[in-house]
């Protein structure tokens, strides 16, 4: 086999999303790079696929990816995961992927779940065009910044939140516009699944019920409304 890395996507909570060609290719590479090699782990065992798995995530990176071009430059093929959805997708692995591009190594997709995606295919917000904002910055000016610039877009924003976070998000977007859209998509394709609609306002007291709102989380935002055409007193629109 020509030396390939393969950038897998996983399920993000059912397991059956996983596509058939993703099980194959994890079925046949020399070594699997995961995110959390345990995780993964569990996962190629409900596969029945035995592996050698390499940790590969934020802090060790750097260091590691010199190691993995040297045993994919011998004809080595290994496969990149995540702990769920598609790698490199707020997850690690771009490093990896240049460093492919660079030593002439194939790098090829195995396309598969990504929860923003999901999130957006059942929001009913519009998707001809969207931004994906990821994760905010935790704190400070420069979050609120992004959370203004967000409000402002003229387009459907995407974002990631953590649970213990969700509540603080909403106030924030309550304090600038209680009226604001927003979808949250909750727990997507797990049991308890669920998708919540309403302003941002709305959102924020379901987000104070017992319990708050748990587990993984995608917020849509709808796009700003268009500003109305200012008048022009006594000259005409095409002047
Ligand atoms: N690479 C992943 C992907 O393709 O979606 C995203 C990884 S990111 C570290 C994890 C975040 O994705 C979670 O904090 C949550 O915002 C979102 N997420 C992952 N699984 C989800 C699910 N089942 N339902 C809703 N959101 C999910």
């Amino acid at each position: 086999m020509t030396a390939t890395l393969y950038v897998i996507a996983t399920p993000i909570g059912n397991i059956e999303d996983l596509s058939p060609r993703a099980r194959a290719a994890l079925a046949s590479v020399d070594f699997v790079l995961a995110e959390d090699t345990r995780r993964t782990g569990l996962l190629l065992k409900e596969l029945g696929i035995k592996r050698e798995l390499l940790s590969y995530y934020d802090h060790n990176e750097r260091e590691r990816t010199p190691q993995i071009v040297e045993l994919l430059k011998q004809g080595k093929s290994a496969a990149l995961v995540s702990d769920g959805g598609t790698p490199t997708i707020s997850d690690p692995g771009y490093r990896i992927i240049n460093a492919c591009y660079e030593a002439k190594i194939k790098v090829s997709p195995v396309p598969g779940p990504a929860a923003l995606i999901a999130a957006l295919s059942i929001s009913g917000l519009p998707t001809d065009r969207f931004i994906f904002e990821g994760f905010l910055p935790p704190k400070g000016n420069r979050r609120i910044d992004r959370i203004k610039r967000i409000l402002e877009s003229d387009c459907t924003s995407v974002l990631y939140e953590s649970t213990h976070k969700i509540a603080r998000l909403l106030l924030e977007i309550t304090e600038l516009d209680p009226n604001r859209e927003l979808v949250i998509a909750r727990e997507l394709t797990k049991s308890f699944e669920e998708i919540l609609r309403g302003s941002a306002k709305e959102l924020g007291e379901v987000a104070k019920r017992p319990g708050g709102l748990k587990g993984e989380m995608v917020v849509l935002v709808r796009a700003a409304a268009e500003k109305p055409k200012k008048k022009s007193y006594g000259k005409s629109e095409e002047e």
